[in-house]
């Protein structure tokens, strides 16, 4: 299945791709994780892609759209894909169609914005790309990565005048996606609940599986 997963910074996109990813075996794509990782390595992507990102804005088109077209190539994609973070504007989204991928479902996860203020300041990372909330899905142990083993933090961009404009961001440039996939019929919309496991269940439903 090649999915793309639709919704506001903090929706819980991350957390029900790593579940449909599981439960499918097939990868997620996440444009943020991919960014961040050329990030930590110093590549002039990187670099190029930090101001904006920790100003709460969109890395430009050109750069992601790069980086998407060089990932599904790769051979793990051949039998499917989640896309977690791309598209993000009309212009990935045509660049998107233009690759002749055909996208089997496009899945929105709506939280209001009032919600997804509070979620964001319980939001934490690990450096390897999981990530955790201090009340939705606690690690193991408290501050430390299940998987790694390493240091949780806090990203810079979840600080709250960010996330407030990367909301503003995603009102603007993303959400209009939602039209735009309506349009094929190939939109699927789930409505965030406090539980993870209950948005779990209206995901599965959503793309029958
Ligand atoms: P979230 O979904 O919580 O906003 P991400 O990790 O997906 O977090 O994205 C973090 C940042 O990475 C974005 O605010 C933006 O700067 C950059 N980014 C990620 N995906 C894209 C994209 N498709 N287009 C432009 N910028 C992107
Ligand atoms: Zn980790």
């Amino acid at each position: 299945m090649n999915l793309i997963l639709l919704g506001a910074p903090g929706a819980g996109k991350g957390t029900q791709a790593e579940i449909i990813c599981e439960k499918l075996n097939i990868p997620t794509i996440s444009t943020g994780n991919i960014i961040r990782a050329a990030l930590k390595n110093g590549t002039e992507m990187g670099l190029k892609a930090k101001e904006y990102m920790d100003a709460g804005k969109l890395v430009p088109d050109d750069v992601v759209i790069g980086i998407i077209k060089e990932r599904l190539l790769e051979d793990d994609c051949q039998s499917g894909f989640i896309l977690d973070g791309f598209p993000r504007t009309i212009p990935q989204a045509e660049a998107l169609d233009a690759m002749e991928i055909q996208i089997d479902c496009v899945l929105s996860i709506e939280v209001p914005d009032e919600k997804i203020v509070a979620r964001m300041s319980g939001r934490r990372v690990c450096p390897c790309g999981a990530s955790y909330h201090t009340e939705y899905k606690k690690p193991k142990q408290d501050g430390i990565c299940d998987i790694c083993g390493a240091k949780l933090t806090i990203r810079k961009d979840d600080e709250p005048a960010t996330v407030l404009d990367r909301l503003h961001v995603y009102h603007e440039q993303t959400e209009p996606l939602k039209d735009y996939y309506a349009k094929t019929g190939k939109l699927r919309t789930v409505v965030g609940q406090e539980e993870v496991a209950d948005t779990t269940k209206l995901t599965l439903a959503a793309l029958g599986i």
